[in-house]
């Protein structure tokens, strides 16, 4: 059930903390039930439900693997090469403007190579034009997000790593619907490309006349719908599509990558270990196991130290700083303690290491997942500030994507957006 359709809750009870009585409302007091699995643990799906596979794209080859598919379509291996060029420089799968391919195997050859991913079912802009959020349908009518946003000098991307998540956070729509399937490499991609050919097109509102930076992509954040992590292989080759040189791949930065988690300690160290130094997120959401075992199921199969552990890690090896995401929610997880204790955490592991991100959920007013007050939010911040942690009140344009991984209620808009235009 999206957060939005909870009924207003009663609040609970006040804790004593360090400063005046705060209200602590939880998960479990309002009503919130955690589905179990058989051996009474919280309910998480790790593994895709079997689905029809989405069909084969060059961005899920290897350029090796993209000329031997070539072949096999009875032409010479160099056309793979040009086809490349028109998908990742050109931000095109239409075989009209490939004039550069034999006329009479054209069709055929981006029929082979460059299968239909995904279809538009609607976009909603925001923000003057500078927010896109797209509604995707997949090939097999699962729906998915991605949020495109303008910023002074760069073009962020919020992409969708699974349609559906099997973490069963429960403030997060998404994960409310459960996992329907991991996304492939190429679906991954494609929203890139997506967005790209809507920026060539002008699409994208809000540059300003003294904007030089390239008309394209140039960040990305894994924070739409899914775990990334769950889906660690595809995620990752899809990482290596966006890093490859052009014409092979997207020719981006890694360190404009963004990849985030719920907290799955095993596959944080083999992200360290890959030697692609993206940017790191650890949506964390609580200081506290007792609290962050409600917000954040997952934190029933690791605790928060071993989550900070795992992202400290991460830092050592690839010398990048770690971000941690922490959603405010109004008599929640804000409470000025809470803030106090995720600095002695952060601190206690070290100095220079991480920066915290702390975002508004956004606001559904009536309900338990509603935005901490302004002066709760300066005073969250203040105190990691004052404590020698790097700290920033996340941009509120991301708040309705990226109050966490998943966005908050846009599920259910969508999937009526999608009966509409099916
Ligand atoms: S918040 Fe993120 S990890 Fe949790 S259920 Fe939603 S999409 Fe999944």
């Amino acid at each position: 059930m999206p957060a939005s359709d909870k009924t207003p809750p009663a609040r609970s009870t006040p804790v004593r903390t360090t400063g005046p009585a705060r209200t602590q409302v939880r998960p479990a007091t309002e009503g919130w039930t955690q589905k179990k699995d058989a051996e009474g643990r919280p309910l998480l799906q790790f593994a895709s439900p079997k689905r029809g596979k989405p069909p084969v794209h060059l961005a899920d080859m290897t350029p090796e693997e993209r000329i031997a598919k070539v072949k096999e379509l009875g032409l010479p291996g160099f056309r793979a090469k040009q086809l490349s060029t028109h998908y990742f420089t050109h931000y095109t799968s239409d075989p009209a403007h490939m004039t550069d391919l034999p006329a009479e195997q054209r069709e055929e050859l981006v029929g082979g190579m460059l299968p239909p991913l995904m279809t538009e079912v609607r976009r909603l802009t925001t923000d003057r034009g500078d927010t896109i959020k797209f509604l995707w349908r997949l090939h097999d009518g699962a729906l998915v997000e991605s949020v495109l946003m303008r910023y002074p000098g760069r073009i962020t991307l919020c992409v969708s790593s699974q349609a559906g998540c099997g973490m069963n956070c429960p403030f997060c729509a998404t994960g409310q619907a459960g996992l329907t399937r991991n996304m492939s490499t190429a679906e991954i991609v494609e929203q890139i490309v997506r967005a790209n050919r809507a920026i060539a097109n002008g699409e994208l509102g809000g540059k300003k006349r003294d904007d030089h930076s390239m008309e394209r992509v140039s960040n990305i954040v894994f924070m739409g719908m899914g775990e990334p992590l769950a889906n660690y292989k595809r995620v990752m080759d899809a990482v290596r599509v966006m890093v490859a040189p052009q014409p092979n791949g997207l020719g981006m930065s890694a360190r404009g990558i963004t990849v985030s988690t719920v907290g799955l300690v095993p596959a944080i160290r083999k992200l360290a270990d890959e030697n692609i130094p993206v940017t790191f997120a650890l949506s964390l959401h609580a200081s506290d196991d007792q609290l962050r075992d409600e917000l954040i199921p997952v934190n029933s199969r690791w605790k928060v130290d071993e989550a900070l552990d795992a992202a400290r890690e991460y830092f050592e090896k690839t010398g990048r700083r770690v971000s941690i995401e922490y959603a405010l929610i109004k008599d929640m997880n804000d409470h000025a303690w809470r803030a106090d204790l995720l600095a002695e955490k952060l601190n206690a592991r070290g100095r220079g290491w991480v920066h915290v991100n702390p975002i508004p959920l956004n606001p559904t007013p009536g309900s338990i997942w509603t935005s901490s007050d302004i002066d709760v939010q300066n005073e969250f911040v203040r105190r990691l500030n004052d404590a020698g942690i790097p700290t920033t009140l996340r941009d509120p344009r991301g708040k309705e994507i990226a109050g966490a991984c998943g966005p908050l209620v846009a599920t259910t808009e969508g999937a009526a957006a999608a009966a509409r235009t099916a």
